[in-house]
């Protein structure tokens, strides 16, 4: 059997909720969108289950996913339903359901409900991704609570840039949801990982977690709240041959590592195709047989190789640890000019192992 997979540790995963919990002070969604980050949304949604305030997802069909698995908690849609005709399903499950636009205001008041949802009213403070501007924002709230479609409204908004410690843009967007919510006197949402980790006097009634629950860090650099997080995914595999090279020898696809010594290279059972990034160049930090080397030219779609010149010990069948707790997704991701976010969800093909 092919050696690649996916441990997933979920004990760590409750650890990082109730350390989000911890440092909010408040209640918190379980941002499980996207397959959890590629983690399993069901398994995860199961782990947390006796503990998670409620859980949040992309989209109804991800939201449906849960509730056929038998997950009764709170499950939000983050933007809310695409048509409006998703909206007697969101009744029928009691989702809670985002409204970013007038449009799905509207769609709500037009619409016959079997019972009343509950609504997310997003507010657009500056990202300008998705939300109500500002000077709409208070009416379209009246207007939802006059509707008698909702059973209750929380006033929501996006940080752009909270992982930019030194930026003022977290202050500045949450000035302008103090002004546009003002006086409405509602529940609040606003703080995601890095408004969470690295933003500790923004105000938030609930917040939503994502990435901090998988172990990965928001932040470029380090951080002392993101330093506590326990990565939950170990990305592994094995050594399933070993070359001894003399120096001048290409390695790989394209030629992209060519030895300047003599240099022993092992291959690893792991590739594009099970969501390793292709871009990662040499010198990416690999884990095998329990010390830290690199990877060596172009990742192929079922293999890559690595150095093993410094770590004798390695030989066909030794453990390799591609991210987990002692490569952190992190450096893997920035050596790859990507984001541990982006590592995580691309994870595809490998079997995920659940512990704990
Ligand atoms: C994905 C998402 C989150 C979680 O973000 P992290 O940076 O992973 O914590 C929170 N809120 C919204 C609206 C999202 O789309």
């Amino acid at each position: 059997m092919r050696p690649a997979r996916a441990l997933i540790d979920l004990q760590a995963l409750r650890d990082n909720y109730r350390f989000a919990r911890k440092l909010a002070g408040s209640r918190a969604l379980a941002v499980i969108k996207a397959d959890a980050y590629g983690h399993g949304a069901v398994r995860c949604a199961q782990a947390l289950h006796a503990e998670a305030d409620g859980f949040a997802v992309a989209c109804i069909e991800e939201a449906l996913e849960l509730r056929a698995a038998g997950v009764q908690a709170p499950v939000l849609l983050l933007e809310g339903f695409f048509e409006a005709t998703e909206l007697a399903l969101i009744a029928e499950h009691r989702l809670w359901c985002v409204v970013h636009s007038l449009w799905q205001l509207q769609a709500i008041e037009q619409a016959s409900l079997s019972q009343p949802i509950q609504v997310w009213l997003k507010l657009d403070t500056g990202m300008h991704r998705v939300g109500l501007q500002p000077g709409d924002y208070a009416a379209a709230y009246r207007r939802l609570q006059a509707s008698g479609k909702v059973s209750k409204v929380v006033m929501m908004s996006h940080f752009a840039r909270a992982d930019e410690l030194g930026s003022p843009a977290s202050n500045d967007q949450t000035a302008v949801f103090r002004a546009a919510t003002q006086g409405l006197g509602a529940e609040t949402s606003l703080r995601n990982s890095p408004a969470l980790l690295g933003w500790p006097q923004l105000p938030s009634d609930w917040v939503r977690p994502g990435i901090m629950l998988y172990g990965a860090s928001p932040f470029e650099e380090a951080q002392a709240n993101a330093s506590r997080l326990k990565p939950v995914m170990t990305l592994e595999s094995k050594v399933i041959g070993v070359q001894q090279l003399g120096p001048g020898e290409p390695v790989g696809y394209g030629a992209q590592f060519v030895t300047d010594k003599p240099m022993r290279v092992g291959v690893v059972a792991m590739g594009y195709a099970d969501g390793y990034p292709r871009h990662a160049p040499t010198g990416t930090p690999v884990w095998v047989a329990g010390q830290r080397s690199r990877l060596l030219g172009r990742v192929s779609m079922d293999m890559l190789s690595i150095d093993l010149t410094e770590v004798p010990a390695a030989t066909v069948g030794s453990p390799v640890e591609l991210w987990g707790r002692n490569v952190l997704a992190n450096d893997v991701a920035s050596a790859a000019g990507t984001i541990a976010y982006q590592l995580f969800c691309n994870v595809r093909r490998v079997p995920l192992v659940y512990q704990g």
